[in-house]
């Protein structure tokens, strides 16, 4: 091996490493931040080198220069932009867009890579067909399944399952030709049946992702991550590059360890998932009904007043807080508790919000001390000894609904937050959270519904607590 060589690879070892590092530093929000930069300092690396080979290589052309360049820019500088205006309510549909670029780039590698060798003599070998077929299948169905998903969550197809008749026949059709196709391509090499096995692949994606809804799409997202990080891994044995190897196994791996984490969290088999049929609702025709039961509403005042003389509240944050764009507001309320030597902390749910750590997200921005953030075991036990939780814009994570069996949310762990001593919830009205379905917690004697754009009713409810004396 050359000298030239030699350094690439250890620069693609350094990358690697910094991979490695980057995700074991994200294990916790302190040291996160520091885990992202060097992540990105990896593929700096790894991107520099890839040049660096390129350079050295010398046979791409000034075209093939002018057109690399275009891309790397546009690509880069939409994907900059993007990342630094989306709306941390709208990040769902923004990775789902990241997986849709990267599973379509990852097969289209392999698509390049095959019909080069197809063009030659020799035909492609074997192996190197099992790989780039894996590439094509997974990277096709992770491109269409996230534009259908990306297009769910951005309200642009309808977030309730989608089915129709025949569509269930269709995505086994879809499945069969696909395999069938992959298996006639790597007897007899053949562009038009490679094409066969992309159409197969793109159908087959789409039926997969159109009959799930509401609230099963973020552990869909988060399975689609895992399909890209699949295809990219395959992408770098197809074009023997083994930095993109690692990259892609790293990002398959945690991708694969968080989709069974948040099925978990919603008490779902991924197998159920898929057939799809739960949480249906868009918070549209359910949300006018209301639960059954007297509702008690209350104003600042006395709100302010339950707060102000409890000895441990508990603050549920939900994706309100972060519609409302709250978390400052909450993070001073608190503040002005804990002056008051009220014992203050936060329980965390696994899906609250709009995505996997959403509320640690946000409740950074604001500065709230990780080590008040607590997540739902931990929290679970400590809820019979508050005297206040105070629900803010969270509505299914906290529905004792899902105890029951026949609900929407049936089996999904929530926060015991009806075992308060009392509760506030503050909500703008009665409607339903993401699920679709009302909430029996609303209808608890022990609950107060403070009702108001969670932001104003937080820079109230602190007004009025600053007022009363300690
Ligand atoms: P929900 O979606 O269940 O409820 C949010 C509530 O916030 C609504 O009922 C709404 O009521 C209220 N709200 C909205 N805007 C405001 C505002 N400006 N001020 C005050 N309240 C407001 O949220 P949860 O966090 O409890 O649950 C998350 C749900 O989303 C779960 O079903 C989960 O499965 C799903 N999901 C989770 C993802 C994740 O990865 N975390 C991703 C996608 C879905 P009102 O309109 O009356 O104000």
């Amino acid at each position: 091996m050359s000298t030239f060589n030699w350094i690439i690879q250890l620069v693609y070892v350094a990358a690697a490493s910094c991979f490695v590092l980057g995700l074991h530093l994200m294990n916790t929000p302190a040291t996160a931040r520091r885990g992202n930069q060097l992540s990105t300092g990896g593929m700096v690396a790894a991107i520099a080198a890839t040049l660096a080979i390129i350079i050295h290589a010398g046979t791409i052309s000034a075209t093939g220069w002018i057109v690399m360049l275009a891309g790397g820019l546009l690509g880069g500088g939409a994907g900059l932009y993007a990342a630094r205006t989306v709306q941390m309510t709208a990040m769902p549909q923004l990775v789902s867009i990241f997986n849709a670029v990267g599973g379509g780039a990852a097969a289209l590698v392999a698509i390049h890579d095959y019909i080069n060798l197809a063009g030659r003599a020799a035909g492609p070998a074997e192996s190197i067909t099992i790989t780039t077929l894996l590439d094509v299948l997974i990277g096709a169905v992770t491109f269409s399944g996230s534009i259908i998903a990306a297009g769910k969550l951005q309200g642009l197809i309808s977030a309730a399952p989608v089915t129709f008749p025949g569509s269930r026949v269709i995505n086994m059709a879809a499945a069969a030709i696909a395999a069938a196709a992959s298996v006639y391509l790597i007897v007899t090499p053949s562009v038009p049946m490679l094409l066969v096995v992309i159409a197969a692949a793109l159908v087959f994606g789409v039926t997969m992702v159109l009959p799930i809804g509401g609230a099963d799409m973020p552990v869909v997202i988060s399975l689609l991550n895992a399909f890209t990080g699949t295809a990219v891994a395959m992408a770098g044995f197809v074009i023997g590059n083994w930095a993109l190897i690692i990259a892609g196994a790293l990002v398959g791996a945690s991708g694969g360890i968080l989709t069974k984490l948040m099925a978990d969290a919603m008490n779902r088999s991924l197998g159920n998932i898929m057939i799809g049929g739960f949480g249906t609702g868009d918070g549209g025709a359910a949300a006018a009904l209301g639960p059954g039961g007297d509702v008690r509403s209350i104003a600042a005042d006395d709100a302010a007043i339950q707060l102000a003389y409890a000895q441990k509240v508990i603050i549920v944050p939900g994706y309100g807080l972060a519609a409302a764009q709250a978390q400052h507001a909450v993070a001073e309320l608190a503040g002005v508790l804990e002056e008051r030597g009220i014992e203050v902390s936060y329980a965390i749910h696994p899906v609250a919000g709009r995505m996997p750590g959403h509320m640690n997200v946000l409740l950074a921005e604001a500065n709230v001390p990780y080590p008040l953030l607590k997540e739902m075991d931990e929290i679970n036990p400590e809820f019979p000894r508050a005297d206040v939780a105070l629900v803010i814009g969270a509505n299914d994570v906290t529905n004792p609904a899902a105890r029951r069996a026949g609900t929407a949310i049936s089996g999904m762990p929530i926060l015991d937050v009806d075992h308060a001593k009392s509760i506030i919830v503050i909500k703008r009205s009665m409607a339903s959270g993401y699920a679709g379905i009302d909430n029996e917690l609303y209808v608890n004697p022990k609950t107060s519904m403070f009702f108001g754009d969670a932001k104003t009713a937080l820079t109230e409810l602190t007004a009025a607590v600053k007022t009363l004396v300690a």
